[in-house]
């Protein structure tokens, strides 16, 4: 049982997602005229603005900025040449070291039972799958937020 009153933050979200809700607050509010008469205001505030016709402008928003912004032009910039360089640098030490220890990384999994390699094989796979989902499921949410109409 919930001592007091509500917040606003939960009439809000009664108001527009009570199904997410505790059952402690359904129950408040079942009880509780103070809240069920807020709540209803809520509700009642909701169901208004979801009927509000959204706003349109009358003219082609995208064509007019995107007529205004200039085009992109490739140029150098020491930055982004400085990370590469970085990067083939590091490729190509670990390329070297490979070749160098050929002997070595080749005798590096052979001593380990087979267990072990299909447990790092799908340790590795489980990590990669859930990178990827996590990466997918930020690209959905930010594209979500972008449209809004
Ligand atoms: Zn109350």
């Amino acid at each position: 049982m919930i001592d007091g009153h509500l917040s606003d933050t939960e009439f809000q979200k009664f108001a527009s997602e009570p199904s997410l809700c505790n059952e402690s607050i359904a129950k408040h509010i079942e009880s509780c005229d103070t809240c069920r008469d807020q709540t209803k205001v809520y509700q009642v505030l909701f169901s208004s603005i979801e009927q509000q016709a959204r706003p349109a402008f009358d003219f082609d928003l995208s064509a007019l900025v995107i007529s205004q912004l200039e085009p992109a032009k490739p140029k150098f910039s020491w930055e982004i040449f400085t990370v590469y360089l970085f990067a083939f640098a590091g490729v190509a030490v670990i390329l070297f070291s490979g070749i160098l220890f050929q002997e070595y990384c080749s005798s590096l999994f052979s001593g380990s039972s087979t267990i072990f390699l299909y447990m790092f094989i799908a340790i590795s796979l489980i990590t990669i799958l859930f990178q990827g989902f996590e990466i997918f499921r930020k690209y959905q949410k930010q594209m979500d937020t972008l449209n809004i109409s």
